[in-house]
């Protein structure tokens, strides 16, 4: 689970470094972890499941935020308030989530697949076996 943890502090789920992403761009992603060497594209489409993972994410944080408007305001609110209240949940959260779903989800596919000693630089995998 250490694994989850990195991949939402924005972090390399195998060796926890926090320099995935290029310097002027939170949205422009290293294809390698600069100090382990893992190729966050592991597969060809492998962000997909980081877009579907954030679209669930966002569709649900819009669905709680329309409960949550009625539940205060009443059954009888108006669609202007809803509009109001969702609208920016559905255009600000998705984006700002990017790069959270894009580590989770490299994170969440290293559980699935772990992680193949070929995967990573000679050094980080010698560092490693000498660590403990
Ligand atoms: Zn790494």
């Amino acid at each position: 689970m250490n694994e989850l943890r990195r991949g939402l502090s924005l972090a390399c789920a195998v060796c926890g470094s926090r320099h995935l992403f290029k310097r002027f761009g939170l949205f422009d992603m290293h294809e390698k972890c600069p100090l382990c060497g893992i190729q966050f594209e592991r597969m060809e489409g492998h962000f997909l499941g980081a877009v579907a993972l954030n679209t669930v994410i966002s569709a649900g944080a819009v669905l709680s935020t329309i409960c949550l408007t009625i539940v205060i305001a009443g059954t009888d609110v108006s669609s202007k308030l809803l509009l109001l209240t969702a609208l920016p949940m559905a255009t600000i959260l998705p984006v700002l989530f990017d790069p959270f779903s894009r580590t989770l989800w490299t994170a969440i596919d290293i559980l699935i697949r772990p992680v193949e000693p070929k995967e990573l630089n000679e050094a980080f995998q010698y560092n490693s076996s000498n660590e403990t």
